[in-house]
């Protein structure tokens, strides 16, 4: 079972993504988080991607699309793999579809999680997350029982440095400009899904669920 998790900053993809994890076994891909990740180790890696991430920009294609390209064929996802935060462009999508055919396989759903902008601006400013375990967050919708610290691990929670201010407004642009015209992409291969991701995280996973077992 081959998936993409798509929408805006804010949708809920990583929650989601949490949700789906635990029931369907297979590995969840974010591209945000090896940035991060990349980021925080000072890697070669990060110290590119942070130059993009810090203004709400994508990180280039061909360095994106490499990094995928080698994740998709590891072992682990010879059964599977649930893809967020990529792709985020139709060169991206493209890309993926190619290495795809390579590997005979090909994606059996694009998940789009629809929210309100007034709603994802709302979101990201209270989003919080788990530097170790990813778990997120909110203060205003979904605090942790002691503040600052994971639920599921007791690290430290911290926001994100793109969560903020400016970078926010850019990362919304960027997403409607050269992300959102993807979903027209996925729609012509018939295996678009949209979701209506303005309820609650439960609500969601409960729809995502009932598609996923039916495929
Ligand atoms: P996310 O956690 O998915 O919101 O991603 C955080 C940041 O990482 C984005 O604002 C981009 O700078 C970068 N990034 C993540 N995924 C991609 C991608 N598929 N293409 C380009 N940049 C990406």
């Amino acid at each position: 079972m081959n998936i993409i998790l798509m929408g805006p900053p804010g949708a809920g993809k990583g929650t989601q993504a949490e949700l789906i994890k635990a029931r369907f076994p297979i590995p969840h891909i974010s591209t945000g988080d090896i940035f991060r990740d990349a980021v925080n180790q000072g890697s070669e890696l990060g110290q590119e991607a942070q130059k993009y991430m810090s203004s709400g920009q994508l990180v280039p294609d061909e360095i994106t699309t490499a990094i995928v390209k080698e994740r998709i064929t590891q072992a682990d996802c010879e059964q599977g793999f649930l893809l967020d935060g990529f792709p985020r462009t139709t060169a991206q999508a493209q890309a993926l579809d190619q290495s795809l055919t390579e590997l005979g396989k090909k994606i059996d759903l694009a998940v789009n999680i629809d929210v309100p902008t007034e709603l994802l601006i709302e979101r990201l400013s209270g989003r919080i997350s788990c530097q170790e375990c990813k778990r997120v967050y909110n203060l205003n919708f979904n605090p942790p029982r002691e503040q600052g610290k994971c639920d599921s691990c007791g690290s430290e929670l911290v926001q994100r440095n793109d969560d903020r201010g400016e970078t926010v407004a850019k990362r919304l642009e960027v997403y409607s400009q050269q992300t959102r015209p993807l979903l027209q992409y996925y729609e012509a291969q018939g295996v678009l899904f949209n979701i209506e991701g303005s309820r609650g995280s439960n609500q969601v996973f409960a729809d995502i669920q009932e598609k996923l077992e039916s495929l």
